[in-house]
């Protein structure tokens, strides 16, 4: 099956600073894509090469099999909701909405069923003559969108839209992106270095670092395998050991000796040879702690540890604990079945323990 978007070799310098560098994309069509990184990462350079406000040094950018690298912004069927809103302040709402079928000299008619459609998909219908200023950012943003969607395109470029928004409209927003997602079936690319709001939005994420990708997946495999350290560390928390592969059976399974904590199993079904250097990766809310060593723990991973701080957030709790050298992070929901326990507290000595599955290696 032929590829909807596909990004191919694109690299981008300015001057000798390399934004993006050899990037290597497919999205399919009506995907909720994430381009998701640290401040720098490239992803906003990457979000205009697709739009055609910048040219690539070098790759190619195809939509629908057609070469459109070389096209202007406006020859291509590619929206961009900013920001920064980006709205005419001395316009009314629905005037925004209409300014681009306008200025495409569509018909009359055409302009205001195509504007009544979309601002009836924002539910701004009895704000229809305010302006940007009468607004609030929750519903000036949802006009940005409306006004990037009402032309049709078949791909909406989306550049950190929410940033400006506080936490809780945020999360609102969100479910009014799937929502208008879910009825205009346009392709959508989301750029943000939120992971919560990419991880909430989207079919699949690409993490990028210094330009490149690291890893391309949906949300629960980026959490459940990140392939590297770095996605592991910017999705989520994680503790990490290194070690040294002791057991490779021909399972799933890998044994790997981590000084300090003793033999570890993890999920692995590489070809690794004895004796090589690994880092193991583990969720803090992975990890179990006990006052006694669990019950099947021949089957499980488990050490000893102190704890050195307890931290209570409401839904759940989250503790480090010093085993040896290391520092283990454990995040702790309420559990009614062992509420008559005693509350961990600072200095209590507890087994900390942990299913192999649980456990990972990434690159470091
Ligand atoms: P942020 O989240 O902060 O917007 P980003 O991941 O979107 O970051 P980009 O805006 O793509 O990152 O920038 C990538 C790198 O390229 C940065 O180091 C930036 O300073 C640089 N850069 C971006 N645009 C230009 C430009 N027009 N001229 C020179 N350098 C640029």
């Amino acid at each position: 099956m032929q590829e909807f978007l596909v990004i191919d070799g694109v690299t981008k310098c300015f001057g000798s600073l390399r934004a993006v560098g050899g990037v290597s994309l497919q999205i399919s069509q009506g995907e909720v894509f994430s381009l998701l990184g640290p401040s720098g990462c490239g992803k906003t350079t990457l979000l205009r090469l697709l739009a055609g406000f910048e040219q690539p040094d070098s790759g190619r950018i195809l939509l629908n099999g057609q070469d459109i690298t070389g096209l202007p912004p406006e020859r291509r069927p590619v929206n961009t909701v900013f920001q920064n809103y980006a709205l005419f302040p001395h316009l009314t709402v629905w005037e925004n909405i209409a300014f681009g079928l306008k200025m495409a000299k569509k018909r009359q008619t055409e302009i205001r069923s195509a504007v009544e459609r979309m601002i009836t998909l924002i539910r701004l219908k009895e704000h229809a003559h305010k302006r940007p200023a009468q607004l609030s950012g929750g519903q000036r943003q949802r006009v940005a969108i409306a006004r990037a969607l009402v032309n049709e395109p078949q791909v909406l470029l989306l550049d950190e839209p929410l940033a400006a928004l506080d936490l809780k409209l945020r999360q609102h927003m969100l479910s009014e992106l799937t929502a208008l997602h879910a009825q205009v079936g346009a392709t959508f690319i989301y750029v943000t270095h939120d992971q919560g709001e990419a991880i909430g939005l989207s079919d699949r994420i690409a993490v990028l670092n210094e330009g490149k990708v690291e890893q391309v997946a949906a949300p629960a495999m980026l959490y459940e395998s990140p392939a590297t350290t770095f996605v592991a560390s910017f999705i989520g928390d994680a503790n990490f050991f290194e070690g040294t592969i002791v057991e490779n059976p021909p399972t799933d399974r890998v044994r790997v000796d981590v000084r300090g904590l003793g033999p570890i199993w993890a999920l692995d079904s590489g070809d690794h040879p004895l004796g090589k250097l690994v880092r193991l990766m583990v969720r803090p809310e992975k990890l179990r702690l006990s006052p006694e060593l669990p019950p099947g723990h021949e089957h499980v991973n488990f050490f000893r540890g102190i704890i050195e701080e307890v931290i209570y957030f409401g839904p759940h709790t989250r503790l480090r604990l010093r085993c040896g050298e290391h520092r283990i992070h454990i995040q702790r929901q309420l559990d009614r079945s062992v509420a008559n326990e005693p509350a961990p507290v600072v200095g209590m000595t507890r087994w900390v323990s942990f299913e192999p599955q649980d456990c990972r290696l990434v690159k470091s």
